[in-house]
């Protein structure tokens, strides 16, 4: 901790706020303030915008190989500090370190994978249908980029965003969450020692996000948004957009479904339930937020997730043997509870869990809650805790219209032994992913991202580079 920076990283160094504003860092295992950070303003972005604009054109022409080293010795850093690095976001954050330690090996990768991307942008050349004329194409980076990024997964957000626009040669000001704000300078401070020109990438950290970055997305110099949150924030922030036209990637909220049918493997179930439901205390927009399980095996199903759940160990992310850590604030607590309140007073049984622990800290039991009622809240709001919801289903055209039934469409989970079905099924069901068979999807090798209200674009595999770079055609009349 004592090493971290806790000012705004501007065209290279390290300043205070323009107006020495500092906001705090809590602690969400005591509710501590464990330090203070600097609190930018308006022209504290400004001034980052500035630095990212006039870095634009000279990292625009540097070679790929050179774009492409850096992201690999900052691949190298992350993974050789992945100890002091999993520590922070435990401390910033509250998961668990053993999972704080597998963000960090995640987070490191989208630098390796985007470092090998950097060297085959590609191009074409063609013959126009006249036989006359020939187009060429290249691909230019899209310019500075505003990149907002949430507390959830503060270091991996980062790099899902940063690599990439590395890679095709963006420059950046980023804004990290109030509350996750030391994952992104320890971030910027490993990339300025892997050799990253000054200027290409500048943080923000500030308690004021409208005020920041509502001139930078209207003002024109900014080319490129590149969101992940909310889907209410996500909307505002197209809103905002749309003035000057800024290109948007949108990475928003989740209601993913999670379904088991009567075929399905009982064993993967839960597995893939623990997984998609607790990555994270389920604090996740890709976790399974309702449990559509077949009327034949619904109570062994609840019987046993909500054993695993139960023998689940809560407390401060920092303690051996912890699997549980406190939710990120008061707040994020409080609406699992009045959520859970709500499925219960509409009939939902309790199967384990529901009842918020005394003491400080913001922790929540791993919960079960079983015959669920359709018009509970928690069917249409994301859970963002450790709360499985589950109801039953009957027939496989029922469960695909009730799992489409949201606007959102990030990703799905579907359990069953049968091929086709399993085929059938996935294609059915509106979402950007699906886990067949596991409780994860997230990996730097492949497109991220969802449909309807969760979002445009997609953050990772060969594609993730794309939401960074535009074509320039040339055309070429020849004799
Ligand atoms: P959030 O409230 O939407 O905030 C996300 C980021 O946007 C934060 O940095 C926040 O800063 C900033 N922000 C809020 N209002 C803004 C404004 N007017 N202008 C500019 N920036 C603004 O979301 P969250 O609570 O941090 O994160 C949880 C959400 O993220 C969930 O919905 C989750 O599903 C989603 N998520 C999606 C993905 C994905 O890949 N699809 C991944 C992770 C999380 P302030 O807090 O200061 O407002």
């Amino acid at each position: 901790m004592t090493d971290t920076p806790t000012q705004l990283f501007i065209g290279g160094a390290w300043v205070d706020a323009a107006d020495g504003a500092t906001m705090a860092v809590d602690d969400p295992a005591t509710g501590e303030i464990l330090c203070h950070v600097a609190d930018a303003g308006p022209q504290d972005a400004q001034r980052a915008e500035d630095a990212a604009v006039a870095a634009q054109e000279k990292w625009a022409r540097t070679a790929p190989r050179a774009r492409s080293e850096i992201l690999r010795r900052a691949y190298e850093i992350v993974v050789e500090r992945t100890d002091e690095l999993a520590h922070l976001m435990t401390a910033e954050m509250g998961k668990p370190l053993a999972e704080a330690r597998g963000e960090v090996a995640y987070a490191a990768e989208f630098f390796r994978w985007f470092s090998e991307e950097a060297v085959r942008i590609d191009g074409g050349h063609g013959t126009l249908p006249d036989g006359r004329n020939r187009m060429l194409l290249s691909r230019r980076p899209v310019g500075p980029c505003l990149l907002i990024t949430p507390w959830n997964f503060p270091l991996a957000m980062g790099t899902r965003k940063i690599g990439p626009a590395i890679a095709a040669g963006c420059t950046m000001v980023l804004k990290p969450a109030p509350q996750t704000p030391l994952s992104s300078l320890a971030l910027a401070a490993i990339l300025k020692e892997a050799g990253l020109p000054d200027g290409v990438l500048n943080v923000v950290t500030t308690s004021r996000a409208g005020e920041v970055c509502e001139p930078l997305l209207r003002g024109g110099r900014i080319r490129k948004l590149s969101f992940t949150g909310s889907t209410g924030v996500g909307r505002l922030l197209l809103a905002q957009s749309a003035d000057a036209v800024v290109r948007t990637s949108m990475e928003l909220g989740g209601n993913a479904p999670f379904i088991v049918f009567e075929d399905a493997d009982l064993d993967k179930a839960v597995d893939g339930a623990m997984v998609a439901k607790m990555r994270n205390m389920g604090e996740a927009c890709t976790a399974a937020n309702r449990f559509f399980v077949h009327t034949s095996v619904v109570e062994e199903f609840g019987r046993r997730l909500a054993e695993r759940m139960g023998a689940l160990v809560v407390g401060p992310g920092t303690r051996d043997g912890v699997d549980v850590g406190p939710l990120i604030d008061r707040n994020g607590r409080g609406k699992v509870e009045e959520l859970v309140a709500d499925a219960v007073e509409r009939g939902a049984r309790v199967l384990v869990g529901g009842r918020t622990p005394e003491g400080p800290g913001c922790f929540y039991p791993p919960t079960v809650l079983t015959g669920v009622d359709p018009g509970s809240r928690l069917m249409d709001t994301e859970i963002f805790g450790p709360v499985a919801a589950i109801l039953t289903f009957d027939d496989e055209d029922e469960v695909v219209r009730r799992a489409n039934d949201t606007p959102w469409g990030l990703v799905g989970y579907v359990f069953t032994e049968g091929l086709d079905r399993a085929l059938r099924v996935s294609e059915r069901l509106e979402v950007g992913m699906v886990g067949l068979n596991t409780g994860l999807v997230s990996n730097p090798a492949a497109p991220f991202g969802g449909v309807k209200q969760s979002g445009l674009g997609r953050e990772g595999g060969r594609v993730g580079i794309d939401e960074f770079l535009e074509y320039q055609y040339l055309a070429v009349p020849v004799g």
